[in-house]
């Protein structure tokens, strides 16, 4: 049992080595939340990754903070908790705002991991001391600047790479990989930008062998995706429509998508995570780890979670490098280039440390609750 004595808030801005363009516009830094909580002189972290701008989920960090500090923190404070899944039962008035409650809920399940002292991957049975993964090229302006990016990242060890496509870039981008390499694990993902009328252009992505298209439609499309899916061979992946386990039970049924790219912070936390994967596992449903451009707090419960048995295709968690240069924790993640695999951490907790003067320096904002 343990009782939460004080949470902060730390909200940081940690610059990318290289700019991120999206199909809703360019990140040149990470902005996120760092919740600290705090309880028998053990300090448990997770991370709100939302965005500024409500493009990605309706939630950005302005509205996580007004609700971490008027509702979610109020009802967390003081209590006397027996085990992570206890967090949720205080969260359930709250209605949506899965990062917000995310971002509280796995600096708990890092707390209780300390506690009991092993990985937080050993709090639910994951499998693996390495996971496999890959990573996303952000949209380039031309074939040779994304063949480019591309190149780089499969010398240094990628074996699966994503292709962000928008309306306008899409076919010639993919056949411009595919031709240079023919059997890369090469995958692509609309975020939302296309719809049904798009259904020819589909059909002429199935002959290049594709890992998976991910969120051709619009979020709460799942019926559309099911149409969708019906007419095409490569399989469709969820990744914006799936913010809780009800909606995996919606795409399960309609058949929506072959492919599930679940988010904790999306999802809510560990606990609906660890629902999820219980769903995809019995209906069949593969998945994968999905990253918000982390830092290392959240790229850490990423990997652990990716340990699960059932994420069986290779997660959105690259190394370090790819995204910082200097990371909020150490030690920084390397890429083991013989298999395309990260380690996941197997120190107590999350597995990572926050490093102080690195919180000092890219911190914008700081609240304290006890
Ligand atoms: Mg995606």
């Amino acid at each position: 049992m343990l009782k939460i004595e004080s949470i902060e808030l730390h909200h940081v801005s940690i610059p990318f080595v290289n700019s991120f363009k999206f199909a809703s516009g360019t990140k040149l830094d990470h902005s996120c939340i760092l919740v600290a909580v705090k309880s028998n002189g053990l300090t448990g972290w997770g991370e709100c990754p939302a965005f500024e701008e409500p493009y990605y989920t309706y939630e950005t960090l302005t509205t996580a903070n007004y609700i971490l500090t008027n509702f979610l923190i109020p009802s967390l404070l003081g209590k006397n908790l027996y085990s992570p899944q206890d967090v949720m039962r205080y969260f359930t008035k709250v209605r949506g705002h899965p990062m917000a409650k995310a971002a509280l809920e796995c600096a708990v399940w890092d707390l209780f991991a300390q506690i009991q002292r092993i990985p937080l991957s050993q709090m639910f049975s994951g499998v693996r001391e390495r996971v496999p993964v890959g990573v996303t090229v952000s949209l380039e302006k031309d074939i040779p600047r994304l063949v480019a990016q591309v190149d780089q990242f499969v010398a240094q060890g990628y074996k699966r790479i994503k292709l962000k496509i928008i309306p306008g870039w899409e076919l010639k981008p993919i056949q411009a990989i595919r031709e240079r390499y023919p059997n890369l694990m090469l995958m692509v993902d609309a975020n939302s930008s296309f719809n049904l009328h798009h259904l020819p252009l589909f059909k002429e992505l199935d002959p290049f062998n594709l890992l998976m298209i991910e969120q051709p439609l619009t979020v709460d499309d799942f019926y559309e995706h099911s149409l969708l899916q019906a007419e095409l061979k490569t399989p469709l992946c969820l990744d914006e429509s799936i913010e809780s386990p009800s909606d995996v039970v919606t795409a399960i049924a309609l058949k929506s998508c072959q492919i599930i790219n679940l988010k904790v912070s999306r999802v809510g936390g560990i606990t609906n995570t660890l629902a999820i994967h219980q769903l995809c596992e019995q209906a069949g449903m593969k998945m994968w780890c999905g990253g918000m451009l982390e830092s290392g707090v959240g790229r850490a419960i990423n990997l652990h979670l990716a340990t699960l048995p059932n994420f069986t295709l290779p997660g959105d968690i690259s190394a370090t490098e790819r995204y910082f240069a200097e990371d909020i924790t150490e030690p920084h993640f390397y890429l083991n280039q013989q298999n395309s695999t990260i380690t996941v951490p197997t120190l107590p907790g999350i597995g990572v440390q926050v490093q102080k003067d690195r919180l000092h320096k890219f911190r914008t904002n700081y609240q304290c609750y006890s």
